[in-house]
């Protein structure tokens, strides 16, 4: 079947039971290009009884589903990769729209995607248990891994494509029907990307999707059907997520906002340091909860570093992305999104930090009315402003001085965020001391965003996660299966089983 947009262009529709369908609600919210402002279709601000009809169906799906070989499961699922390959560029063409990454940013995202199928992949290793004989006298000991039912995923703005392939893969492999509520700002990716699981040969209900926003994510987290809930998004809402999820009984993993720490020690390579600070601090806008938005250069690091960050952000062309020209940076998400980032540049102002480069007064000739902001860089941050507390999620970065590498690692002690950190060093001592003490749960050494590949659990801490078991790699298994354990003993019925007719007739 070809991938079509039809269903998606003016507004977007529900797949609810292998068909998609108009949303009983008459409310709308609205999808734009960022880097035109123009409107590009209208989402459904689903309520109760749409989630319900979803719920349902994913419900009624699941038993045929989980009976389903994994084998079998993951066949689906590689032919859905090789899909996702084939439609690789309309996918990126399309995050790029809807959210404005460059088009070489929509790629990678799209493949670190595709990355979290291929791990799904293995799941007949990944889902074996456990077992042993005799762990008592004449009795056998094992564990199995069951798929729990219907599972959830709610996601963010920041990766349409992405996030949620991080999710309904490794749920649906595992035997899980699965319901997807995009965020209502990026849904478009998540609807041309559910035509290629149909195409796949999907079974009807196994995966659906619902939109819209609050009354939605409301609908879900209290249905007494749903088993399990994936989220990704800013901390209140994770927390708010993972309270009201867990208090409805359902297993949640909830990951929440960050703001990232990037040391830099004064031995650390400057060309190639600077390099990976731009990428990270300006790399997507900004959007990134791995973004690192925190320089922290210790003692002379900062006379060679500095400098050279303002001439790498003052070289970077900003514009509009949808068009496929070559820029480094593309737009915000929207103007809301815009007028917080600019409003806490004027706070970091008037808190009294010093502006290196200011990127409120970017122009885009040939889309003035695009969500742009250039690179921006603060310098004298202190510990303290709502610079340096806070994420902006967007393309800001406050270098904070210091001159000890005790006093860099304590900055974080105080964050209380614990996302990502990252060290830039040539020194083993250094780095590993930074390793080893600092409050985060990711760790870079000389690479600017450590967000881990499939097979690796997004660790976040602190704020930065609500749960146990985190996204991704083996952890996401266990998030999606719940174990029994079975205890088998056989009795001797005779004193010589050879003298069983059983025995007797196999000779
Ligand atoms: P958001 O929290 O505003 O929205 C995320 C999802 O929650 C959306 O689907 C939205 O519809 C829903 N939602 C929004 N308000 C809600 C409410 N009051 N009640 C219930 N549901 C609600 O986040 P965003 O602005 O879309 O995304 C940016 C945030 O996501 C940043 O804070 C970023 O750091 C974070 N993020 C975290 C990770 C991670 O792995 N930790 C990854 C990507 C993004």
């Amino acid at each position: 079947m070809a991938v079509t947009q039809s269903n998606v262009v003016t507004a977007c529709k529900l797949l609810i039971g292998g068909k998609w369908l108009d949303s009983s609600t008459t409310e709308y919210g609205t999808v734009t290009n960022p880097s035109t402002g123009e409107v590009i279709a209208r989402v459904p601000m689903s309520g109760g009884q749409d989630v319900d009809r979803a719920v349902t169906e994913a419900h009624k799906a699941f038993p045929e589903w989980a009976e389903t070989p994994a084998v079998e499961r993951a066949r689906i699922m590689m032919k859905f990769r090789s899909l996702l390959e084939t439609h690789y560029e309309e996918i990126a063409k399309t995050v790029t729209r809807e959210h404005g990454k460059t088009i070489a940013e929509a790629r990678a995202s799209v493949s670190r995607g595709i990355e979290v199928v291929e791990f799904a992949l293995g799941i007949p290793s990944l889902i074996m248990g456990q077992s042993i004989e005799n762990i008592a006298r004449n009795v056998d000991c094992e564990t199995i891994r069951h798929p729990l039912g219907v599972c959830v995923g709610i996601t963010p703005f920041n990766f349409p494509a992405m996030v949620p392939l991080w999710m309904y893969p490794v749920a649906l492999t595992c035997g899980n029907t699965f319901v997807l509520k995009p965020s209502e700002k990026v849904p478009l990716s998540s609807c041309l990307i559910a035509e290629l699981l149909l195409e796949a040969g999907l079974p009807d209900g196994v995966f659906n999707i619902v939109h819209g926003g609050k009354e939605a994510v409301d609908a879900l987290l209290t249905h007494g059907l749903v088993k399990a809930i994936s989220f990704v998004g800013s901390t209140p809402i994770a927390r708010y997520i993972y309270q009201t999820g867990t208090a409805h009984g359902k297993r949640v993993q909830s990951a929440g906002g960050a703001k990232n720490h990037i040391i830099i020690m004064p031995d650390a390579d400057v060309a190639q340091t600077v390099q990976a600070i731009q990428a990270s601090a300006f790399g997507c806008a900004g959007e990134r909860c791995m973004a690192g938005s925190l320089a922290i250069p210790v003692g002379k690091a900062a006379d060679a570093i500095v400098p050279a960050l303002v001439d790498a952000a003052k070289a970077m062309s900003v514009g509009r992305t949808d068009t496929g020209s070559q820029v480094d940076m593309g737009p915000v998400i929207t103007h809301e999104h815009l007028v917080r980032v600019t409003s806490l540049i004027e706070k970091g102002l008037s808190e009294g930090a010093q502006l290196l480069i200011d990127g409120r007064n970017v122009k885009v000739v040939d889309a003035p009315k695009g969500f742009f902001l250039g690179p921006t860089i603060f310098d004298k941050t202190r510990p303290g402003m709502s610079i340096v507390r806070e994420e902006i999620f967007g393309p800001v970065l406050s270098v904070v001085r210091t001159d000890s590498i005790e006093e860099a690692v304590a900055l974080g002690k105080d964050c209380p965020y614990g996302n990502g950190a990252v060290i830039f060093t040539n020194s083993g001592r250094a780095a590993r001391e930074f390793k080893h003490h600092f409050n985060a749960g990711m760790i870079g050494i000389n690479v600017g965003v450590p967000a881990p590949m499939a097979w690796f659990p997004f660790t976040g801490w602190n704020n930065s996660f609500f749960g146990d078991l985190h996204i991704q790699g083996q952890e996401s298994i266990y998030f999606y299966t719940q174990q029994k354990m079975t205890m088998t003993r056989w009795f001797e019925q005779t004193k010589n089983k050879f003298q069983d007719p059983i025995w007797k007739a196999r000779g």
